[in-house]
């Protein structure tokens, strides 16, 4: 076994302790990642506070790793020590099935390994990057461009690949016009990568607070869904509307914003139903769609564009001590817009 320091939960509520765990010996197409730092997602949240359905604890949520390989397994083709690379919500799938054949493994008929909180197919319970070291087979790993910092390449693990994913499969081409609900670490990225493919950008966010911050990152116009006037205004307009929410929000309103055949697609994962009336979609024959990550390979061609386009989140480097107080942070909607624990200060109280 390998051993490992990381942070975690012991119950829904917290808070995180320092602890250790242990990671699998390397089997021949294994890699160790030293990791370096790891991203807050909201998904985290959801899955440690249970509201996805049970978890066991202790919990050691992450699944925006970036890090240096430090040791590979005999069989091992694709790395070499000392390669910069990243791990995101996936550590396996069967790779048998059709989903896993397209390159679609998020979408696993079996279903994909999550990288935490989930029985791998040694039968170990999976644990996530707020910790030093983790195991995984090479084909769950990418290579992260030597253009992109480690601290801000670890959110595009699946902040960047959850809003590139759909951009891409529903054609996002230059003028097309997209909007982006929620302004957080997913929006904020959909924002820099729908302006990157040409898109004319609207963010709908809850006040005009972060409107400064929303036209810097590439949005052409910005509004707030707190004033019943946005609804009005923008009835319509939309070929694409990418919802981040990690709330349950009127859906029906958001889709009255859609042209002819548009798309509201739904990345936001709150518990809660989202209902909708069929009203809403009939009259412009308009599309609710859900999309989840992204294959391996599409990350891969993510970070990329990503490396290409000079892309990185925006993100806040904390402690491995503060866990507890991001969390409030991202709970208030008050991150900008990613917060990345630096693993080198795991240790430290
Ligand atoms: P986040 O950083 O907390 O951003 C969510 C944003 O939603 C907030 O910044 C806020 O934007 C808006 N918001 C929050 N509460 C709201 C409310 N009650 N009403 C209206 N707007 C509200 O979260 P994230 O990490 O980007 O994740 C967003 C959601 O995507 C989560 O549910 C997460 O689990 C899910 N997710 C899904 C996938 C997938 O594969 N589908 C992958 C990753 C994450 P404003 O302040 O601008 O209004
Ligand atoms: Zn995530
Ligand atoms: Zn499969």
């Amino acid at each position: 076994m390998i051993h490992s320091h990381a942070r975690a939960t012991f119950s829904p509520e917290g808070p995180f302790q320092l602890t250790n765990i242990e990671r699998r010996e390397l089997q021949p197409h294994d890699v160790l990642i030293a990791i370096q730092y790891a991203g807050i997602c909201h998904s985290d949240i959801h899955t440690a506070r249970g509201e996805w359905g049970p978890v066991k604890y202790p919990l050691v949520p992450g699944h925006e790793i970036a890090g240096v390989v430090s040791r590979v397994g005999t069989a091992v083709t694709k790395y070499a020590v000392g390669d910069r690379v990243g791990v995101g919500c996936m550590v396996d799938s069967c790779r048998e099935c059709d989903s896993c054949r397209k390159g679609e493994e998020q979408y696993c008929l079996h279903g994909n390994t999550g990288t935490y909180a989930a029985t791998d197919r040694y039968g170990q319970y999976t644990q996530g990057g707020y910790s030093t070291h983790i195991v995984v087979t090479e084909d769950f790993v990418v290579r992260i461009p030597d253009e992109l910092p480690l601290d801000a390449a670890a959110p595009l693990l699946c902040a960047g690949i959850t809003t590139y994913s759909p951009l891409r499969h529903w054609n996002v081409t230059p003028g097309q016009k997209v909007a982006v609900v929620g302004l957080g670490g997913l929006g904020h990225m959909g924002v820099k990568i729908a302006h990157a493919m040409g898109a004319e950008v609207t963010v709908l966010s809850q006040s005009l607070k972060k409107k400064e911050d929303g036209l810097r990152l590439g949005a052409d116009h910005y509004y707030a869904t707190s004033d019943p006037e946005t609804f009005q205004k923008l009835a319509g307009s939309f070929d694409l509307i990418l919802n981040t929410v990690s709330a349950s929000i009127d859906m029906n309103a958001y889709l009255s914003l859609l042209a002819l055949d548009g798309t509201l697609v739904n990345v936001g994962a709150p518990a809660e139903p989202l209902p909708i009336q069929v009203f809403s979609l009939i009259p412009q024959r308009r599309s609710f769609a859900g999309s989840m990550i992204g294959g391996i390979r599409e990350t891969q061609e993510m970070l990329d564009f990503c490396a290409e386009h000079g892309i990185t989140p925006e993100i806040e480097v904390i402690e491995a001590k503060q866990i507890d107080e991001a969390w409030e942070r991202v709970l208030a909607s008050d991150v900008r817009y990613r917060f990345v624990i630096d693993i080198s200060t795991m240790n430290k109280e």
